[in-house]
């Protein structure tokens, strides 16, 4: 019966194993399982991390994307405002270059941002420097001039396509060309400024360091740049054209009547508040009208043409040469003594007579007589200024001609002027 016993107790204990084995087996499933489903749900966890990055990161590009189409349109706010080249291409370069550094700085990354622009010297087939921000012609090391076709630049100039090189190093095209590059590596980014198919210029842009935030939007956001400013360039070009041509004398390039009454204003207000001496010289050619009769108008418009160049070239570049009539002409001396106006006088006046005028196969020799009259000592208004030359002019002709006479208030009305002196 105790044997009996002790038999049930073993049969109960191996049925306990197995139940226990079948358990075993269960949890291992159940852990197996547990373990798929794990893994499974990394996986996911993991692949819609990456969906987020890879979100986010099209979110942060569009993003700058959209703020890279907010600087074009300040870069087309900043050109716009401007009538002269000089301004247009200056401020649009600073807001060029501003929008580009905040756009790398979006990033997380500093990056010094610099450049320049050229415009092609269509005669010479060379591109040259007109301003820069940040860096000068001289650190290109090209002193200012690129041949078109010649090196990323004038590469540029030719094709008339933006170039983005991220890495100039690494970049083979540009390894013999650039020396600067070589020293400091850098991205390089070329928008050429064109109007229609014509380049007429590009702007150079200069990252450091290298790598450059390339967006999809670039190529086409630079090309509209470049197409808007070129257009920008050639309508100041006409702009400026037809300014030149209501402020200066179609035959001989100085200022016309009008534009020497302005100045004249102008500088004589000046004088007026800083109390500076404001000599002026009038000038008329002798016997004039018996040259023209003698070898005809043409000749005569010659002869108009090189008295212009010979006042022009002998007086400084603050001076203010102009045509004042058929033959005559008056020059305004800003910031000069009486008595320095006299050597410039004297200077035209034998540099006239000096002068062999050639007329078909022979030359011909002319004077020109010039009367000075200088603010304050002579005059208290632009009008009596101008009349006080007059009267010495008048006082010149009457002396003789091929002199110069200055005016005299108070005493007799002129003076001969004798000086010979060189400044
Ligand atoms: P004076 O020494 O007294 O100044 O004698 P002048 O002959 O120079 O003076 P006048 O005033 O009698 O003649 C000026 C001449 O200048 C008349 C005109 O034929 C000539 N003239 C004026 N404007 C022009 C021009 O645009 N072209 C040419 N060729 N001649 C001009
Ligand atoms: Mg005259
Ligand atoms: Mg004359």
């Amino acid at each position: 019966m105790k044997h009996h016993g002790k038999e049930n107790e073993l049969a109960e204990k191996d049925r306990e194993i197995s139940s226990l084995k079948l358990q075993l087996e269960e949890v291992r499933k159940l852990a197996a399982i547990n373990e798929r489903l794990l893994l499974a749900s990394i996986r996911e966890q993991e692949r819609l991390l990456n969906e987020l990055s890879k979100r986010s990161e099209l979110i942060m590009k569009k993003g700058l994307e959209i703020r890279e189409l907010q600087a074009f349109n300040d870069i087309i706010a900043a050109a716009s405002k401007h009538l002269y080249i000089k301004d247009i291409l200056e401020n649009s370069l600073k807001v060029i270059i501003g929008s580009l550094e905040s756009l790398e700085k979006a990033v997380g990354r500093k990056v010094k941002t610099t450049g320049g622009i050229f415009l092609v010297d269509e005669d010479a087939g060379e591109l040259v420097h007109y301003t820069s921000f940040g860096i000068s012609a001289d650190d290109l090391g090209c002193k200012g001039r690129i041949p078109v076709g010649e090196c990323i630049c004038g590469m540029v100039a030719q094709t008339g396509e933006v170039d983005i090189i991220p890495y100039c190093k690494a970049s083979l095209h540009q390894e013999s060309m650039q020396p600067v590059c070589m020293e400091e590596d850098h991205a390089h980014v070329s928008i050429p400024l064109k109007s229609g198919n014509k380049v007429l210029g590009l702007i150079y842009l200069y990252f450091v360091p290298p790598g450059y935030l390339q967006l999809a939007s670039d190529a086409t956001i630079f090309t509209s740049i470049g197409n808007y400013l070129g257009l920008r360039i050639e309508k100041a070009r006409l702009y400026e054209k037809v300014q030149e041509l209501a402020i200066l004398d179609g035959l001989t390039g100085l200022y016309n009547y009008r534009e020497f009454h302005n100045r004249l204003e102008h500088e004589f207000k000046r004088a007026k508040r800083y109390k500076k001496t404001l000599p002026l010289l009038m000038i008329d050619i002798d016997h004039f009208k018996r040259f023209n009769d003698t070898y005809g108008h043409m000749a005569g418009d010659e002869v108009l043409r090189t008295i212009g160049r010979l006042i022009k070239n002998l007086v400084r570049n603050v001076d203010i040469p102009a045509r004042y009539g058929g033959e005559e002409f008056a020059v305004i001396l800003p910031e000069t003594s009486p008595e320095q106006a006299e050597v410039v006088a004297e200077r035209l006046r034998s540099s006239v007579s000096s002068h062999p005028f050639s007329i078909e196969d022979r030359t011909v020799s002319l004077t020109i007589s010039l009367g000075l009259a200088s603010f304050p000592e002579d005059a208290d208004t632009k009008e009596g200024l101008v009349k006080a030359a007059d009267r010495a002019l008048y006082c010149a002709k009457s002396g003789g001609r091929n002199r110069t006479y200055r005016f005299n208030r108070g005493k007799r009305p002129c003076r001969k002027v004798t000086r010979v002196k060189q400044e």
